[in-house]
């Protein structure tokens, strides 16, 4: 176990290896979220409520969960005019998250408004390109350079913007070697996971190996047959690599 300081200071932590597992808790059940959030407690760093299970149960499931000692990501990927982004992420702040997202791509103006509003209060991460896009995905909605050159462009901002850090796969981290901040890997499979919708997929121990701060995983470890046991060999797959 190493200590950390990472992004501005936000979240000073001393990471484990399963401490670097944020799960996705990615279904509709809310009795079965809360289960899955209880049984993977102490095996996993955070539980993540994203789109999914925030538009089915909105802030009382996170209020819950914070109330039950779990900490928290809120990933809404708030994409919006400045002043509406700001105003949403402001109502996160006092429901015990600790980690929000917002789109790089809502520019400069964005992204500042939303540091402004929330301060330090939890920390920014600013989602560069989603994982779940591959070259074909980026050209079809007219980004034509390659995409490690977009996710760079797109985390530069965001941290010059005040983003205390970047949600990007783990095919670009050695690119994103030369600015500070958060490093949040989603797109995470261990070695022959169905790759699914995913597609800059890379491993646990890779992930790690490049530089993650954070691992998002979902369905390698919710949709498993035994949640606990998926979370631990994860676990043991990242931690003889070097960052932990
Ligand atoms: O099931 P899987 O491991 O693919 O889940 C990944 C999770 O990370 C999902 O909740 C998804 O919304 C989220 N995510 C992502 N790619 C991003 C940002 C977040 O897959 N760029």
């Amino acid at each position: 176990m190493t200590t950390e300081t990472n992004g501005d200071g936000v979240l000073s932590l001393p990471i484990s290896a399963k401490g670097r597992i944020i799960v996705a808790l990615d279904h509709p059940d809310r009795q079965h979220l809360l289960e899955l959030a209880s049984r993977l407690r102490g095996e996993v760093g955070m539980v993540k409520v994203g789109l999914e299970a925030f538009v089915a149960h909105g802030p009382a499931l996170v209020e819950e969960l914070a109330a039950s000692g779990h900490r928290i990501f809120l990933d809404l990927k708030l994409h919006d005019i400045p002043r509406t982004a700001a105003a949403a992420a402001s109502m996160a702040k006092n429901a015990g998250v600790e980690l929000l997202t917002i789109h790089a791509s809502g520019g400069t103006a964005m992204v500042a408004a939303v540091r402004d509003a929330i301060g330090d209060s939890m920390a920014i991460l600013a989602v560069t390109i989603l994982t779940s896009i591959d070259d074909a995905g980026l050209r079809e909605i007219g980004m034509r350079r390659p995409i490690a050159d977009h996710v760079h462009e797109l985390a530069s901002l965001s941290i010059a913007a005040g983003a205390h850090g970047v949600v990007c796969s783990g095919m670009e981290l050695e690119r994103l070697k030369d600015l500070p901040g958060l490093r949040v890997v989603p797109g995470v499979r261990p070695e022959g996971a169905e790759r699914s919708d995913q597609r800059r997929v890379v491993t646990p121990a890779a992930a790690i190996a490049q530089g993650a701060d954070y691992l998002v995983i979902g369905r390698p470890i919710v949709a498993s047959q035994d949640p606990v046991s998926s979370a631990r060999s994860i676990a043991a797959s990242i931690c003889s690599t070097s960052h932990t």
